[in-house]
């Protein structure tokens, strides 16, 4: 079922990599003309704009698109006890994590009486995506707002596709995350039409107590994983706000020997096949004799698991595979190579070989931390950089949502012994303003530079 890339015998540069190795390159714009007219109609018309695309898309239309306060708490309470439990304890582990990453303000002097402090603030509004199409993700809701609620951001909405076999509100399980997590402000919209309305707000329409006339303020970010017409729209808004990454199709490689668990092995590229059918699965390996035993694993399990179809045309897609390599070493600068969302290492001595890797949204070391932990209750976050983008950016972070501002301090005396330095680079730059700007400050010194 999975194709082989065979790289044994030859060197290779980093880009040769890049081009050999599978990878199924979602085409955002292949759809930005579908999208861009969803996003200016929505602009322009706001919430009915939006119900109008979503009862399109989403077959679907809600009652309000403010989700009301009792909907939330409805779902809070009739969520089951296990689930509520495991919610509670994803959010409770990325909280631990999360915390860690806060920044503290740095003062440095950079002489006597100059200095330099960077101050992190936290983004004052944030529009979270929470995905619903395929398959419902309340523990994206958690991968979002922990980290920004880490960050001290104050006002936070969440908005996710309508669901129809729910009354057109979001599935019930994301409502019940939400409000463990004591977000009050949710919105039932989705793809394209929801990234537009948390980009140039609305005023609710809907027919339900409270619900019609309720605002829904513009945001200052917007941060979730989504499909390709999210991560298309994502694109489109982004010059009129902030948004964190283009979070595509999910991703594994696995770099393992030929003593890993093949059973395991295969298990984990399906976990991940499972997600969409864009999704790709690829293990980096230099035994033949492990590739054999996966291959036969994963026909074996892919007949059993529950979204057979979906796993199956994931796998045997073009951004799926196996890799053959001459050795670890050799599997190292494939992975690197690859930048993989999410990166297991199943070989011996797995801290150290992961030690050495450079590119990977997140990795998961040895038999033990395979990547569904992490999608759930590892305490890190599974909103992670996609598409090979792991080369350049982060997954979610606290640091997210802050933005450090440098705050400048100098005296008199401090900037007068830089003046002439100020001056002559204004000068080289062919800005003199610049350099005026700073001798105006001294009666006793001369407009070419020189204080006394
Ligand atoms: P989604 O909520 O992203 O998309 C559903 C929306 O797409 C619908 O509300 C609808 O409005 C819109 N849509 C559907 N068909 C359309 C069409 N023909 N034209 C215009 N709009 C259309 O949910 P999904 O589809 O399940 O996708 C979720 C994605 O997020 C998956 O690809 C998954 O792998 C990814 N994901 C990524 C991460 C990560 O960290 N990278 C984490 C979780 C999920």
């Amino acid at each position: 079922m999975l194709s082989r890339t065979d790289l044994r015998g030859r060197a290779h540069t980093a880009a040769e990599l890049r081009r050999a190795l599978p990878r199924g390159g979602t085409d955002i714009e292949s759809v930005l003309a579908t999208v861009a007219p969803v996003v200016a109609a929505v602009r322009d018309d706001g919430v009915r704009a939006a119900l109008d695309f979503g009862a399109r898309f989403d077959g679907v239309t809600p009652p309000s698109v403010r989700v009301p306060a009792q909907v939330l708490e409805q779902a809070l309470g009739a969520v089951d006890p296990t689930v509520r439990t495991a919610l509670e304890e994803s959010i409770r582990r990325a909280r631990i994590v999360h915390a860690d990453q806060r920044r503290s303000t740095t003062r440095t002097e950079v002489v006597p009486g100059g200095s330099v402090t960077e101050k992190w603030i936290p983004v004052a509004r944030v529009g979270l995506y929470v995905p619903g199409g395929n398959a419902v993700y309340p523990s994206s809701v958690i991968m979002n707002v922990v980290p920004a609620q880490e960050a001290g951001v104050a006002s936070l909405v969440v908005a996710s596709p309508p669901q129809a076999a729910h009354g057109g509100w979001p599935h019930p399980t994301i409502l019940a995350a939400c409000a463990l997590l004591g977000i009050d402000e949710v919105w039932a919209v989705g793809g394209a039409q929801a990234v537009a309305l948390l980009t140039y707000g609305g005023t609710d329409i809907g027919a339900t107590e409270n619900s019609a006339g309720a605002e829904l303020a513009p945001v200052d970010l917007i941060t979730g994983p989504g499909n390709i017409y999210v991560t298309a729209a994502k694109r489109l808004c982004r010059s009129v706000v902030g948004i964190d990454s283009e979070a595509g199709p999910t991703e594994i490689a696995i770099l393992a020997d030929g003593d890993a668990d093949a059973t395991a092995v295969a298990a984990d590229l399906i976990s991940q096949a499972e997600h969409d059918v864009l999704a790709a699965s690829v293990l980096v390996t230099d035994s033949v004799d492990l590739a054999d035993r996966v291959d036969a694993e994963v026909a074996a399990q892919v007949e059993t698991t529950r979204h057979t179809e979906r796993v199956r045309t994931a796998l045997s897609g073009a951004q799926s595979g196996i890799v053959l390599v001459d050795d670890i070493d050799h599997g190292i600068a494939v992975v690197d190579a690859y930048a993989a969302e999410h990166l297991e290492i199943q070989t011996a001595d797995a801290p150290v070989v992961a030690d050495r890797v450079r590119n990977a949204g997140a990795i998961f070391v040895g038999r033990y931390s395979p990547v569904s932990l992490g999608d759930y209750c590892a305490g890190s976050n599974h909103v992670l950089p996609t598409s090979g983008s792991a080369r350049h950016s982060s997954g979610l972070s606290v640091q997210t949502f802050l933005r450090g501002v440098h705050i400048v301090d100098y005296d008199r005396a401090a900037l007068a012994e830089v003046a002439p330095h100020v001056v002559a680079l204004a000068q080289a730059e062919d800005l003199p303003a610049h350099g005026d700007a700073v001798t105006a400050r001294f009666v006793d010194v001369p407009a070419s530079g020189s204080p006394v």
